[in-house]
């Protein structure tokens, strides 16, 4: 009698753990809510406000790595909501091989998110966000129209329609973007006050490698021999620091890309020292006080971008 009661208890028990372990993904989504539509976004983030919660977004293309969950661990402790958007944004592509390619990694992102105490992880189809085509042209002048911008035509256009409408669904308190792409921060700005959009944009540090290489999406792109060249963007850059006092702007800058090009599986598409938030070109270190240096290499053919802060 008494052995028949345990075996009972044990098939129960059993039972039990199996149910919990097939239902366990679901009740993890109670806690991070996975959100496909602008309506039922903005229905809940209306509820959150409603007990006077803050709201933060992180817009991100997904293919989530330490750099991106940096920015969301920040939103998480400065909001009572953190939002990350993980959208594949057609609109930005300018080279159709490089949309096609980009990955799509939403199940391993959902995973990070969730460690990273995202509260909403927003991951709308294209036709979601573009019901019709975005026909919206920004004019921002030279912060969309330098460096990247002039090498990838359309590209900060496409950022700017994918943004705002980001910033018109979730309408976030802050915005987090990684200082990696540092000219899109200042397009981002020059945006928002355009459009009298009521955000703050928080730049975040670029999180590297312990080699210094700053963490892209792109870098699992670059061959065993190639990821072992790649630190040396970083490790210039550092070392020009050293001496970019004594040294003019013009010597700092040749010194960078002789060296990256000296390298044979390197090329310098542009590296330009510039005011931090103008971003126009300087001749002299005291034309500004906050000079920045922004570089592109290509190294084989995986187009690499990195900065620094003089
Ligand atoms: P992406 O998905 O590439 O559009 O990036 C989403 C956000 O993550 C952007 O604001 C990027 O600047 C930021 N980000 C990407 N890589 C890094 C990094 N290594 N460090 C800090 N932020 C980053």
């Amino acid at each position: 009698m008494q052995i028949e009661i345990n075996i009972k208890k044990i098939i129960i028990l059993f039972l039990l753990t199996y149910l919990f372990s097939c239902f366990a993904p679901s009740l993890r989504n109670c806690l991070m809510k996975i959100v496909k539509s602008i309506k039922e976004l903005k229905s809940i983030l209306a509820a959150e406000r409603e007990k006077g919660k803050q709201i933060g977004l992180v817009p991100t293309m997904g293919a989530l790595h330490a750099g991106h969950i940096s920015l969301v661990n920040r939103c998480a402790k400065e909001n009572g909501i953190c939002v990350v958007s993980d959208f594949v944004n057609p609109t930005q592509f300018n080279d159709k091989h490089d949309l096609e390619t980009y990955p799509h990694t939403l199940d391993q992102d959902s995973a990070l998110l969730e460690a990273a105490k995202c509260d909403i992880l927003f991951a709308p189809s294209v036709e979601e966000m573009y019901p019709e085509p975005d026909t919206r042209t920004f004019s921002l002048g030279t912060v969309q129209e330098v460096m990247e911008g002039a090498r990838r035509p359309g590209h900060f256009n496409g950022v700017c329609q994918i943004v705002s409408k980001l910033f018109y669904a979730v309408e976030p308190d802050n915005a987090y973007f990684g200082e990696k792409d540092f000219q899109q921060i200042a397009v981002i700005k020059a945006m928002v006050k355009q459009l009298g959009i009521k955000v703050k944009i928080n730049p975040c540090p670029i999180v590297r490698e312990a080699d210094g290489l700053a963490l892209s999406s792109r870098n699992s792109r670059l061959t065993p021999e190639l990821r072992q060249k790649a630190p040396l963007i970083a490790r210039t850059l550092k070392e020009s620091r050293k001496f970019a006092p004594e040294k003019s702007v013009k010597e700092v800058k040749e010194y960078v890309i002789n060296t990256l090009n000296a390298c044979p599986e390197m090329r310098v598409e542009y590296y330009e020292i510039v005011d931090g938030n103008s971003l126009v070109s300087i001749d002299k270190w005291n034309d500004t006080d906050y000079p920045v240096g922004c570089i592109t290499v290509f190294c084989g053919d995986v187009r690499l971008i990195d900065n620094i802060k003089y």
